[in-house]
């Protein structure tokens, strides 16, 4: 039998949990369909070694409750995943979400029925349902994916993907172990696992500036701060470019004296987490001068690191600073000094294919017991578009998008009326703490909801001219950044085989602002979206 609800949501981590929890206080009927068989997405699947958090813990948590935050003490600054997955375990049965999650049910069709203005959704598994409103919690990194070297299927050990890891534990003892990829998922699975393996070879094709996390335990005397200082922490969030804690020097780089300058790196170098990244000084990310001054500070401290000089070279990224999310490490380059491991650039040596014994790359064959593919997501689109989502006159979000995303506000797009995305593209989720986004896009589109049910509207839909000006202005905040050098990012979709290349994929015109427009376009009775 079909069920009908005032609103149905797909996907049960920190967007879909939180958008539950808003929808029930505010009285709207709610589904969720979940396609893991447990609550977290992001943190349900990405349970590999290592996964942890790169915002400190304690302003990554939801906000929205103050007996919630009093109650939950995060035992490290940078908890590890089964934490989190406790964590968001914890608010699903405090706030008795579970009830409304039909799990192991992933969404294949979204359907718009413009006779009844209803979206027909049904689930790989056959569960159908209606609703009038139809909220993606999708995630922005959760359509996985595996390169698309031949005989990837023929391997005869184990094959994992970061992020479908089994939820048995790993035993790398002993084993051969080959990983793809150099990113912040395979920088904390190398880290973690290779004190184990036998061997551990690492195919890197770019390596990442990576910063130091220092993550250490919380201690009694900082949990009592943190807890007088809940509120003042989501404040200063709510302040910063990027919704994290971690405020930039107001001057500009160069105009501070160089030795100052050196010191200030090395203040943030030894602080940790994203603090050199999103802490350093206010031109970080348009001074080329100041990048390329962070990046030979962070190459001198590989170079001291990692005995071999000729393996430090190839762990010294060639892109600028700054232009991708920097890993957090801890011991990753000394891990390059260990014997039993080892790293092939795969720019000098590319893969070949992988065969029933291991990887091949134009110069050896290297055999394993286990691969382990850290190869990433299609990004921020690919969980939308690997849905059937079909609007007015039946087409397709596919269609729509073909010459790259296009949305109002990152939250509509014309012609899909009443169905919003948390984390689509167009928001500033590249720089954002993810909890705190989550939290003011979530806020934003319940709130659309209840101002249609209040004022007799039954559609809201996003039109064309806002649509065309939000995806320019999106565009245009990418300008004289310098992400603009790494257009091989998922910033860009270049991750994505279905993008088109070089669609700036995100808006980086900041938390803060992107928070005003919000409530200016609400305060204007939702100026840029057509209501019916
Ligand atoms: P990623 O940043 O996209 O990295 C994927 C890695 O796989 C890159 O090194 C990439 O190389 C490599 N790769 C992809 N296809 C390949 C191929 N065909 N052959 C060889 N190498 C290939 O993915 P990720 O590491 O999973 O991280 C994604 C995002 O998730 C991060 O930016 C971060 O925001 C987030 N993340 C967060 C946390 C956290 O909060 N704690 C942890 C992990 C990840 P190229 O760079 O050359 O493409």
């Amino acid at each position: 039998m079909t069920q009908q609800y005032d609103v149905i949501v797909i996907g049960a981590g920190v967007s879909g949990l939180y958008s539950l929890y808003k929808l029930r206080e505010l009285g709207f009927s709610a589904k969720v369909f979940e396609a893991g068989t447990g609550i977290g997405g992001t943190w349900y699947w990405n349970r590999y070694p290592g996964a942890r958090f790169d915002s400190e813990s304690y302003s990554y948590q939801y906000s929205f409750s103050k007996e919630l935050i009093d109650e939950w003490k995060w035992s490290e600054h940078f908890s590890a995943q089964p934490e989190i997955e406790r964590y968001l375990h914890h608010v699903a049965d405090k706030f008795d979400l579970k009830r409304d999650i039909e799990l192991n049910a992933r969404v294949a069709t979204v359907v718009y029925n413009e006779t009844d203005k209803l979206w027909e959704i049904e689930t790989q598994n056959g569960l159908r349902a209606n609703a009038r409103f139809v909220m993606c919690a999708t995630g922005l990194l959760s359509a996985h994916q595996f390169p698309d070297y031949e005989g990837v299927e023929s391997f005869k050990g184990l094959s994992l993907h970061s992020a479908r890891w089994p939820k048995e534990p790993v035993d790398f003892k002993g084993k051969k172990v080959g990983i793809i990829g150099s990113g912040p998922t395979a920088v904390q699975i190398i880290q973690s696992i290779a004190p184990d393996c036998a061997q551990l070879t690492v195919f890197q094709r770019t390596a990442n500036w990576c910063t130091p996390l220092r993550n250490a335990s919380i201690t009694p005397q900082e949990q009592l701060e943190f807890d007088r200082k809940a509120q003042d922490i989501f404040d200063l969030c709510k302040r910063t470019w990027a919704g994290f804690i971690h405020e930039p020097d107001a001057r500009a780089a160069m105009t501070v004296p160089k030795a100052e300058r050196l010191a200030r790196y090395q203040e943030l170098y030894d602080r940790g987490g994203f603090s050199l990244w999103l802490g350093n000084f206010s031109d970080s990310f348009t001074s080329r001068e100041a990048a390329d001054e962070v990046a030979e500070f962070l190459a001198g401290k590989i170079r001291e690191r990692v005995k071999d000089p000729v393996m430090a070279e190839k762990l010294i990224p060639k892109h600028t600073f700054g232009t991708k999310r920097c890993p957090g490490e801890k011991n990753y380059y000394e891990i390059f000094n260990l014997d039993t491991v080892d790293l092939v650039d795969l720019r000098e040596t590319p893969i070949t294919k992988i065969t029933p014994t291991g990887i091949e790359t134009g110069a050896d064959l290297h055999d394993f017991d286990i691969i382990i593919y850290a190869t990433g997501f299609h990004s921020i689109t690919g969980e939308l578009l690997r849905m059937d989502i079909r609007g007015e006159n039946g087409k397709s979000l596919k269609e729509h998008w073909s010459d790259g995303p296009k949305t109002n506000l990152g939250v509509q797009f014309s012609g899909f009326p009443n169905l919003f995305a948390i984390m689509g593209p167009h928001n500033p989720a590249l720089f954002c703490n993810i909890t705190r986004c989550v939290e003011s896009n979530v806020e934003w589109i319940v709130g659309c909801m209840r101002y249609l049910r209040d004022n007799g509207f039954e559609t809201i839909e996003a039109t064309v001219e806002a649509e065309e000006a939000w995806t320019e202005r999106c565009y245009k905040s990418a300008e004289g950044l310098l992400i603009n050098d790494m257009q091989d990012s998922w910033f860009f979709g270049s991750t994505n085989p279905e993008n088109v290349r070089g669609r700036f994929l995100l808006f980086a015109g900041g938390v803060p602002a992107y928070r005003e427009i919000f409530a200016d376009v609400a305060a204007k009775g939702y100026e840029g979206f057509r209501l019916s």
